[in-house]
């Protein structure tokens, strides 16, 4: 038994549970969701509602002295949400967990562990890159456990990306890592993990790299430049979500790089925590831009780093070196 095989197996059907809501809304919408806006613009859907509620009920029932870093809140679901849109979170949520829910049990859940003061913090981004979820691409489930400052277990659910490196019909996976035991990947629907490992690729014109779709996300023409100086002649695809970690992981892509077209931009730990420990347990290597560890002990913001850079391992320092050039 590892240390931390409840915390994992936890997540990880907390994950999958959220990962089938999304799916099952996506299937209600007829593909593409419709949204509710969030404060600086920001698209929220029941989906991402219900994906937390499920996701901290599951946290809750475990783990009731936990502190919580969580996208949403109960706040903005009562300040957004609709009657029919309550109603609609409610149903799915019922069909998710097997059992009755009320409109004050999503409210508790959405709110568990939020500014509880503990060593141990989970990072959850119940529909990370809502604006791929929306355009029917795209998104991922994270969740992430820190303990003291220090990643301890990571999980993934990618619902729309294959099983199999080279694509395939099969859709839907669960990336998982746990500190020191190493990275895997099963499909979503349930079956055998395999171990998910990053690329052994060492050759900058071989190496491939992935970027968010959404330019106010990531500033492309910067990692353009970075790639032209660092001699990057592979392919780039642009992916929403930490579906593109996963890509990292599972040897898909070797390069991964993040700078935010907004100079003050400072990243929310839901979005790398669990990423960060799945490439790095697959054997690669993150950082911010400036060659620092990410931070995982700041609270939500991550202000202690700037940009995000995972790679296979071999290109790192090439990498940074060219980021040091571009800027
Ligand atoms: P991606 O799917 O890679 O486009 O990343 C989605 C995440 O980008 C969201 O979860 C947001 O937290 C984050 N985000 C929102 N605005 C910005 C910004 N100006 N710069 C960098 N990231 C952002
Ligand atoms: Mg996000």
């Amino acid at each position: 038994m590892g240390h931390y095989d409840l915390e994992r197996d936890t997540a990880r059907e907390a994950a999958r549970a959220a990962g089938q809501l999304c799916l099952a809304v996506r299937e209600s919408t007829v593909g593409r969701a419709g949204y509710m806006e969030k404060a600086g613009h920001e698209p929220v859907t029941i989906a991402d509602f219900g994906a937390q509620a499920a996701i901290l009920s599951a946290l809750a029932a475990q783990f009731p002295g936990d502190t919580t870093l969580a996208e949403e809140s109960a706040a903005d679901f009562d300040r957004l949400a609709s009657t029919a849109q309550l109603e609609q979170v409610q149903s799915h949520l019922e069909d998710a967990l097997g059992r009755g829910v009320s409109p004050d049990d999503i409210r508790r859940w959405l709110d568990f562990g939020h500014g509880v003061e503990s060593r141990r913090v989970w990072m959850v981004d119940p529909i990370d890159g809502t604006k791929g979820f929306i355009r029917g691409d795209q998104f991922a489930v994270a969740i992430g456990l820190a303990v003291g400052g220090e990643l301890v277990v990571g999980v993934l659910a990618c619902p729309l990306l294959p099983f199999k490196a080279d694509g395939g019909s099969e859709r839907g996976v669960v990336l998982v890592a746990v500190r020191g035991e190493g990275a895997t990947i099963e499909p979503l629907a349930g079956g055998p993990a395999r171990p998910a490992r990053v690329s052994p690729q060492s050759e900058a014109a071989q190496a491939r790299a992935v970027e968010s779709v959404e330019s106010g996300h990531s500033d492309h023409s910067f990692s353009e430049g970075v790639y032209w100086e660092a001699g990057i002649g592979g392919e780039l695809v642009r992916l929403d979500s930490q579906a593109k970690y996963a890509a990292v992981a599972d040897g898909r892509a070797e390069i991964y790089l993040r700078h935010s077209p907004t100079p003050s931009y400072k990243s929310k730990a839901w979005d790398h925590a669990a990423g960060a420990l799945i490439v790095e347990e697959a054997g690669g290597r993150v950082s911010d831009l400036d060659g620092r560890p990410l931070d995982f002990s700041t609270g939500a913001r991550m202000t202690a780093n700037n940009g995000v850079l995972a790679t296979n391992g071999p290109l790192h320092d090439r990498i940074l070196a060219a980021v040091k050039s571009a800027v």
